[in-house]
């Protein structure tokens, strides 16, 4: 059976911060999917690619800035300057802001491969249980491989992370930190989405919309051709709608678009993420990370704050946490 010091599960933003400050020699990281991104997440479509998860994230921490100055410096993000809006009774409506935003170049994913250069990745493995073994720690993945560790760290949103420590006291942990689902649809669209007062729009908060949670027009992100439109449904439409079939979400949203924007739009796909945002961001845990027993953490943005920054700084205190112990 392999043995490794540090083991490190799932390599969205979280698992590639924390593994970016490790020596790789120490760890192995493991990811259930073929690449690394997590919710970072983009689809191909026909001959194009449309950005299926997060669209855009924001900058307030310096750890983080200078990373994605790193980023922007060798080409994996642009900032994005969207047009944007939001619906006011149900209507939508221009809604300026001065907001600085970023995207993957060309595609969001493209930080979680920025992220990655230098790290090994054991893709296609999926963990399904931790078991205490000593002092050391038993990883059993799907495919019947084991191995041990010295020291866990587990990134999986908090659902799964729950399912894997089956042996260990997170169910309390798992009630406080609840995940909301969304439906995502991609839709094609070959005219510009417009506001009700007709002035051309990029991108759109949901506001009062129960089904719009967040719209953008993909070639309006620097480095997309495509004539495609994104659509995430509220967290409540989406929970509402949860064990539908892909191929009705995908008529019942390219209706609400069609109706709403009195536009001729055709639907793509959907993808149902289960485990999207967490419900209260507001909730988080201290810096971001919890210490289930001594060398096994947990991290993920579901307990910092929810999004792209709060994963990122989430995976540098475990990896602070790691090297301290
Ligand atoms: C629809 C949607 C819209 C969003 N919009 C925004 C936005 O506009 N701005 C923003 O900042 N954020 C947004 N987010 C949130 C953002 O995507 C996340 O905060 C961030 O990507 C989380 O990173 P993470 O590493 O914590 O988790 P993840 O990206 O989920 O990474 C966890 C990784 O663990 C892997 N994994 C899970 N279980 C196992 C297992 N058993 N074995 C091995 N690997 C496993 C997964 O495959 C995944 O790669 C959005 C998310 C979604 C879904």
């Amino acid at each position: 059976m392999k043995h490794t010091e540090v083991a490190i599960i799932g390599a969205g933003v979280t698992g590639l911060a924390a593994a970016g400050r490790l020596s790789p020699r120490n760890y192995r990281i493991f990811e259930k999917s073929r690449g690394p991104g997590g919710r970072l997440a983009s689809k191909r479509i026909d001959a194009v690619r449309a950005d299926i998860g997060a669209q855009f994230f924001t900058v307030r921490d310096s750890r983080f800035q200078a990373t994605v100055d790193s980023a922007m410096a060798a080409g994996f993000v642009t900032p994005w300057q969207p047009k944007m809006g939001t619906f006011q009774d149900h209507q939508p409506i221009a809604s300026p802001d001065q907001q600085a935003r970023f995207v993957g170049h060309p595609y969001m994913n493209s930080l979680g491969r920025f992220l990655s250069q230098e790290i090994e990745i054991q893709t296609e493995s999926r963990v399904q249980m931790i078991e205490p073994s000593g002092d050391r720690f038993r990883l059993i993945l799907t495919s019947g491989e084991s191995c041990t560790a010295d020291c866990v760290l587990v990134t999986a949103p908090v659902d799964q992370m729950v399912a894997m420590l089956q042996y260990f006291d997170v169910q309390q942990l798992g009630s406080r930190f609840a995940m909301d689902p969304t439906w995502t649809t991609v839709l094609s669209l070959e005219e510009p989405l417009r506001g009700s007062d007709g002035e051309s729009l990029d991108a759109l908060f949901g506001g009062d919309h129960p089904l719009f949670d967040f719209i953008a027009v993909e070639n309006s992100k620097p480095g997309r051709q495509s004539d495609l439109l994104v659509v995430h449904a509220t967290p409540e439409w989406s929970q509402q709608h949860l064990e539908r079939d892909s191929a009705e979400i995908s008529e019942l949203i390219r209706q609400a678009v069609s109706a709403t924007f009195q536009v001729i739009t055709q639907a793509k796909l959907s993808h149902r993420w289960r485990y999207a945002r967490p419900t209260d961001p507001k909730f988080t845990a201290q810096k971001g990370i919890y210490q289930v027993a001594p060398n096994l953490w947990v991290a993920g943005d579901y307990l910092a704050g929810g999004r792209v920054e709060g994963a990122f700084l989430s995976g540098l205190e475990a990896a602070e946490r790691i090297l301290a112990r």
